[in-house]
This record gives structure tokens, C-alpha cells and sequence, in this order.
């Protein structure tokens, strides 16, 4: 037990009355609902050392849930920062780090085997395709992604196959029928995938007595943060551990929930009171981290949106400045205008890491890295890349799966000709046929299916055979030499050693890095053991650590480096700078988020991407953007129309010109455009002579105030051009779609 401090206030110092009753409530269910950097995530923080510190509680009996295992590892550091106890032995983590932490420690009563593997998104998609195959229905038909989407549905409803009733749908039975099949192929490898870890740890709780008197008495305090985003099971899950008794304190925001796509229900929210009975509602109104431009946009934004739980937020802080909008030519000028930016700021004394560049999709990362490389501007990806969901690193840990546990099949699979070793698809369909006819896994197959794989047969003994000699090289091995062994002895380093390419170089680099990672995890695992779950041979433990960590590739702490990330990955931090780019329709709104009628939640997603920027916001669209090998003319977003106007600045130097006689001074400040954009600097409006432009722009066949028409926007005035060749964009008066820029070469104009 740890002493009471009795003196609580320097915990609460640092906090506003609201936020100070919050932390101090009795000990009874609450729900801070508050808006976007109103210190909902800073009240949970100092609400646990609260309960350590002055009501006593031990860190044994609090179940904290962040959104990301980075979060949770920060609010460790914080509490024991705040309160001077080591808290080593309390339990925080997202949903899955703790369902996972719990199916490890009770892996027999959830019916697992020890060393069960978790499945991610990608390996899961796969089995599920090739079940769908083993079942005889056609691909076009059954699409595996749409599928895995129903299967992972049905679990975060918590309903396993059995529970499907039978209505007759035939559509439906053939789902549930795959379903069951899948579910069947995971107990047989032993695998587990993310839905999957949440389900069976609900089960696990709500179905074995012991187990939930367990928890139940264990668990005093849950505390969740980000608590719009829960789904169902999540939910259900949080009800049994809190039991009868189990005191609840949930943090959220309705206007950030941007999860429904993975079954979070901001209804959940409404549900406490009635759920969690006498809990009360606290609101936080007082926003510490934005200017005061930056929350009128934010609020101004949301306001769009129907069905709120209303909230307004304010700052005493002063406006700030506005936020500045970037009109560039296309997905490279917009990188350039992004690194020109954080040049001047780092320039200026700021850190890279205090500069976020935030996306709707992660593809767009790729030209921006591009453009950050050329700069020479350290720079990380958070989630995007995922560094565990890299081919080659994926093909690394197969191995490892495999070495582990020999009926993988996903890991079988994904090397069993990988580097080539002459085994083709119809041997493996082949040994995949044997292995489904027997009820087995594919390696137990491959040991006996000689008949079957006929001269292919020798060349599958030759894998198998590999595997066994680098298991048995890896007794007694350290985790690193391990893995160092199995890169080499695999083929897998000569594999991509072959190539040269600089993706192949990178390839070669990424498993240098998988080395680093499990040394690093060595190292770590030595510090910091996990209290009271088994012993874990380190193979499994960092098998386990990839799987949950994949889509949250941390930065190396203390590396000081420009932040990317998706828009989702940025729920809950907040930077200096902050760059909001692709705002343009179709991309954000994401199109078929629009499509599904999802705009609010789209809109909200906009919500979280302004109110991350502390001091300065800038977005930026690109007329013309390539991305997914396509190139397209885009929109600017109809976000920006909905942000308050004198909360924008527009960047580009406008023109007012639109007669042909100006047409001279009108490309001067065009001129004037790149120039400041090479000089990374603000605009400025000085006069460069520049009637090239003019002749340039004629060689396409129009003169300024000429009249065209568009074949989608219809007939309007050219006002001006901009940029040079291929380059070029002309901007056009439309009289029944307003003032719009076009890539001249791309715009399909007709002069009338
Ligand atoms: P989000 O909705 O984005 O998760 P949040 O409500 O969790 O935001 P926090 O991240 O806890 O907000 O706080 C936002 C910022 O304001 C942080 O930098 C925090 O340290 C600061 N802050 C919060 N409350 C106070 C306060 N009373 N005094 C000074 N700074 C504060
Ligand atoms: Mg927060």
C-alpha cells in the first residue's frame, strides 16, 4: 500500500476550478465532456495521481486506456513525474495492449494455445481470401476485404458465427459460413487478429467466473481517455470489468469521434448515465492550447455539423495569427510550400518536432518524404509506413512465426517460396488442397503429402528442413542473433541484396533495422518486465510487440524530427505548426466517406486536424494532385468554405487583373510568387519584370479576358495565368461556378 500524500496542492496547482473538481471528484462515475484542448487528457493524467497520492489507491487496482500505446507509455511518465511512486505495476495501454496482456496471462481459460501469433490486418485479409477460395466461391463475388470488413463487424458486435441466426439469406449464410471457416483456420494456426483479441478477452471476462470476480475486485478505477471512440465491445468489455463496483472516469469529445468505421458510437457516451448509474457530467470550456483564430475556425467548422452535444470553446490567449491557406499548383509545389515553411520556422529557432504535417490518406506521405529528403530535413512517419507491415520485414518475421510455430500458415505461406526456391503456386495450391482435406496445417502437410506434390515434393522437404536447422541454430539464442541468423540464412538479405535499386537498398537498411529493434527490445525487456504475466519466451514477446506496435512507428525519443502523420493518428497531440494538406473535395472529404454519408465524420476529422496546431495552422490544396498513380484537378475542399473567412489568409499573391492590358503586371507577381517561395520567406509584393508569362500563356491560345468554356464549369472569362510550360494554370471567371485556377495543359478549354 502506499501512504496518502496529504498535501494535494501542488497536484492540482496547474489546474483551472473545473478541471480541479474534476480531478478531485468524489469517488464516483464521471464524464468529462469538453472540447479539443481543454486539458480532458491532462485531467486524467493528474486524476490517477489524485487517486494514488490522496485518496491512497494503489496503482494495482487502476485500469487506465489511452488511444495509443505511445500516449500510454507518456502518461506513465507524467504520473510518476506528478507523484514521485513508481507505477510500474499499473495497468495502462490501449484496448488491445490490455485484452492482449490478459489473453497472455489466461491463454488456457480463453482456450489459446501459449504461444498464440496475432494476425494483422494484411495476413488476415489473406487467410480470409484463401478460405473464401477453399469454400469454391468465386473472388469477384466474395471480396476478401469486404469480407474481413463483415467478420471484424460481426466481432465488434460480439457475435460469433453460431450467433448469426439463419434467415434465409443466402448471402448472408455464405458470410457466416466463411466466417466460421476463418474462425476454425485461426484456432488450428493458433492465431489472433485484432478484432479477435478484444472479443476473446470480452469472453473471457464476462464467461468465466473466477476470472471476472478477478477483475472485478482488482480493478477499482477504470479511467478512459478519448472515450467518443469506444466501440461496442470495448464498451461491453469495460462494463464487466467494472462490475458493481468499479468506479468509471471517462474523458471525450463527441466532436472528435472518427471512428465509426471501426464501430465506435459516440451513443456510448449518452449510455453512461443510464449505464454507470449517477454518473455526472463534467464540461471543460477553456481552451490552453490554440490561438484564439485557430478555435474560431475549429468552432466556426463544427457548428456545420447536426446532432452535437454542444460545447463552446474560448481562450484568453490572444488571436494569433490567421491561418494561412496555400493555393499550389500540385501535390510538389504543395511539399516544397510545407518544407520552405519549416525551414523558415526551424530557422528561427523552433524544433523539427514542433512542426506536424497532417494527411488525409496516407499515400499522400510519399511526395512529401520525397520533398523532406531533397531538403535534407529529418523527418518520421507515424502509422503511415508502419515499419512492421514492410514486405521485407514481413517476410523476416514469417520466419520467426514460423520458427516458433510450425503451423502458421500465413507465415508458411508468405516464404515458403520466398526468396524463390522453385515452388510454384500449384504446389502450394496443391499442399494447401492436401491440408484442407486433412485437417491440418500446411507444414504438417508438407511432411507427408509426398504423393500429392509429386516432384515438387523434394523442394518443399529442402524448406521445411531449412526451418528446422535455423530453429535449431536459434536454441539458447539472444533474440537479436536470432533474428540475425534467420535474415542470412533465409536467403532473404542475398534476395534483396540482388537488386540494385535504391528501394533494395532500403529493403537491405529495413532489416538492419529489424536487428536494431530486437536488440533495442532486449534491452528493454530486461528493464522492464511485465508484472505478473507469464514468462514469455522474448520471440513471442517481440512477435507480439510487432504485431500490436505495427501502425504506430514511434520516433526514436529525444530525435528531433518533422512529424507526419494521418489525420487519425494525430487524435489527442498538438503541435506548434501545423500543416493541413490536400484539403481539397474528393480527398477531404475523403469521397467515399461522402459517398456513405459520412460528411460529419469527415468534418469532425477536420475538427481534430486545426485544434492539433498550438500557435500557427496552415492548409493547402493543389490544383492538380497524382496520387494513386492518377492525376486529377481539384476542388478546393468545402471545409474551407465553412472555416470563418477572417479566420484564412490566402497565400498566393492574387492578381487584379483581368483585362489583357495588364497582363504584364499581372505575371510580375507571379514572379514574385516563387520568388518568396524560394526564399522560403514570407510574400512580398515586389515587381519583377515578367511579360514572358504573357507570351508563354499565349502560345496555349488564350489572352487574358478572352472567353472559354469548360466542358464541366461552362463559359467563363480567363483572369490570369501562373507558372510556366507544363506548368502553367490559368485561372478562370465562370459565371455559373465561380472563380476557379485549371492547369492550363489539362483544362480542356474551347474559346467561344
Ligand atoms: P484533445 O481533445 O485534443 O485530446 P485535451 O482536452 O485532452 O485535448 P490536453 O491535451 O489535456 O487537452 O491539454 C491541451 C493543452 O493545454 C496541453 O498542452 C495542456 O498541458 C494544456 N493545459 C490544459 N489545462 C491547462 C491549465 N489549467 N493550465 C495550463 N495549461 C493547461
Ligand atoms: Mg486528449
Amino acid at each position: 500500500m502506499f501512504e496518502p500524500v496529504v498535501d494535494i496542492a501542488p497536484l492540482v496547482a496547474a489546474l483551472n476550478p473545473a478541471q480541479r473538481a474534476a480531478v478531485t471528484a468524489p469517488l464516483e462515475h464521471r464524464l468529462v465532456l469538453a472540447g479539443a484542448g481543454s486539458g480532458k487528457t491532462r485531467v486524467l493524467t493528474h486524476r490517477i495521481a489524485y487517486l494514488i497520492a490522496a485518496e491512497g489507491v494503489s496503482p494495482l487496482s487502476i485500469l487506465a486506456v489511452t488511444f495509443t500505446n505511445k500516449a500510454a507509455a507518456e502518461m506513465r511518465a507524467r504520473i510518476e513525474q506528478l507523484i514521485d511512486v513508481p507505477i510500474r505495476a499499473m495497468w495502462v495501454g490501449t484496448f488491445h495492449g490490455i485484452a492482449h496482456r490478459m489473453l497472455r496471462m489466461h491463454f488456457r481459460e480463453a482456450g489459446l494455445i501459449q504461444n498464440f501469433q496475432i494476425l494483422d490486418a494484411d495476413d488476415q485479409q489473406r487467410l480470409v481470401k484463401r478460405i473464401i477460395k477453399g469454400l469454391d466461391l468465386a473472388d469477384e463475388q466474395w471480396p476478401a476485404k469486404t469480407v474481413t470488413g463483415w467478420i471484424n463487424a460481426q466481432k465488434e458486435q460480439a457475435r460469433r458465427p453460431e450467433q448469426i441466426s439463419d434467415q434465409g439469406d443466402y448471402n448472408q449464410n455464405q458470410l457466416v459460413r466463411i466466417y466460421s471457416a476463418y474462425q476454425a483456420a485461426c484456432e488450428r494456426q493458433g492465431v489472433v487478429d485484432f478484432a479477435e483479441l478484444l472479443l476473446r478477452a470480452y469472453e473471457l471476462c464476462r464467461d468465466n467466473r473466477d476470472i471476472q470476480a478477478h477483475y472485478q475486485r482488482r480493478f477499482r478505477h477504470l479511467l478512459i481517455d478519448e472515450f467518443q471512440d469506444t466501440n461496442t465491445l470495448q464498451y461491453r468489455w469495460l462494463r464487466v470489468l467494472a462490475g458493481a463496483s468499479g468506479v468509471l472516469f471517462a474523458v471525450g469529445d463527441d466532436d472528435q469521434s472518427v471512428y465509426s468505421w471501426r464501430g465506435a458510437r459516440v451513443e456510448h457516451m449518452l449510455a453512461l448515465s443510464r449505464d454507470f448509474v449517477g454518473c455526472e457530467v463534467v464540461r471543460l470550456e477553456q481552451n490552453y492550447r490554440s490561438t484564439g483564430t485557430i478555435l474560431k475556425a475549429a468552432n466556426g467548422l463544427i457548428a456545420k455539423n447536426s446532432g452535437r452535444l454542444g460545447k463552446n470553446l474560448w481562450t484568453d490567449g490572444s488571436d494569433g495569427e490567421p491561418i494561412q491557406l496555400y493555393a499550389a499548383y500540385n501535390e510538389y509545389d504543395e511539399a516544397e510550400f510545407v518544407v520552405s515553411r519549416i525551414k523558415a520556422q526551424v530557422g528561427s529557432g523552433a524544433r523539427y518536432d514542433e512542426n506536424a504535417v497532417l494527411y488525409r490518406m496516407g499515400a499522400q506521405s510519399r511526395v512529401l518524404e520525397e520533398m523532406l529528403i531533397r531538403a535534407r530535413l529529418p523527418y518520421r512517419i507515424y502509422g503511415g509506413l508502419r515499419f512492421f507491415e514492410r514486405q521485407e520485414i514481413k517476410d523476416a518475421l514469417a520466419y520467426l512465426r514460423l520458427l516458433h510455430n510450425r503451423d502458421d500458415d500465413s507465415g508458411f505461406e508468405r516464404v515458403v517460396n520466398t526468396p524463390a526456391r522453385g515452388i510454384g503456386a500449384t504446389t502450394v495450391e496443391r499442399l494447401r488442397g492436401f491440408a484442407r482435406a486433412q485437417g491440418i496445417s500446411l507444414w504438417q502437410a508438407a511432411q507427408i503429402a509426398d504423393e500429392a506434390l509429386g516432384r515438387s515434393a523434394s523442394k518443399v522437404k529442402a524448406f521445411c528442413a531449412l526451418i528446422e536447422t535455423m530453429a535449431a541454430r536459434a536454441q539458447d539464442q539472444l533474440l537479436s542473433k536470432i533474428t540475425e541468423d534467420v535474415i542470412v540464412h533465409s536467403g532473404l538479405r542475398e534476395h534483396y541484396g540482388k537488386e540494385k535499386s535504391e528501394q533494395a537498398e532500403a529493403r537491405l537498411e529495413n532489416l538492419d533495422e529489424l536487428i536494431s529493434a530486437t536488440r533495442a527490445f532486449e534491452l528493454s525487456a530486461l528493464e522492464a518486465p511485465i508484472e505478473g504475466a507469464p514468462e514469455l519466451d522474448p520471440l513471442t514477446h517481440f512477435l507480439t510487440h510487432a504485431a500490436l506496435e505495427s501502425g504506430e512507428q514511434q520516433a526514436a525519443p529525444g530525435e528531433d524530427c518533422v512529424q507526419l502523420m494521418t489525420l487519425h493518428a494525430a487524435k489527442g497531440l498538438e503541435f506548434r505548426f501545423v500543416f493541413l494538406v490536400g484539403m481539397e473535395n474528393g480527398i477531404f472529404p475523403h469521397a467515399r466517406a461522402v459517398d456513405e454519408g459520412n460528411l460529419e465524420e469527415e468534418r469532425r476529422l477536420c475538427y481534430v486536424g486545426i485544434t492539433r496546431a498550438r500557435q500557427q495552422l496552415y492548409m493547402s490544396y493543389a490544383e492538380l494532385r497524382r496520387l494513386h498513380g492518377i492525376e486529377q484537378i481539384g476542388m478546393p475542399s468545402q471545409f474551407l468554405r465553412e472555416l470563418p473567412p477572417e479566420t484564412l489568409q490566402e497565400l498566393r499573391p492574387r492578381v487584379n487583373v483581368s483585362r489583357p492590358a495588364f497582363a504584364a503586371a499581372g505575371s510580375a507577381e507571379v514572379g514574385a510568387a516563387r520568388a518568396w517561395r524560394n526564399a522560403s520567406d514570407a510574400p512580398e509584393r515586389t515587381h519583377l519584370p515578367g511579360n514572358m508569362r504573357a507570351q508563354e500563356a499565349a502560345g496555349f491560345g488564350f489572352a487574358l479576358g478572352a472567353r472559354v468554356r469548360h466542358e464541366r464549369f461552362g463559359e467563363g472569362t480567363v483572369l490570369q495565368f501562373e507558372g510556366d510550360g507544363e506548368r502553367t494554370r490559368i485561372q478562370i471567371k465562370f459565371a455559373q461556378t465561380g472563380t476557379k485556377w485549371l492547369m492550363l495543359s489539362m483544362a480542356n478549354l474551347v474559346a467561344v
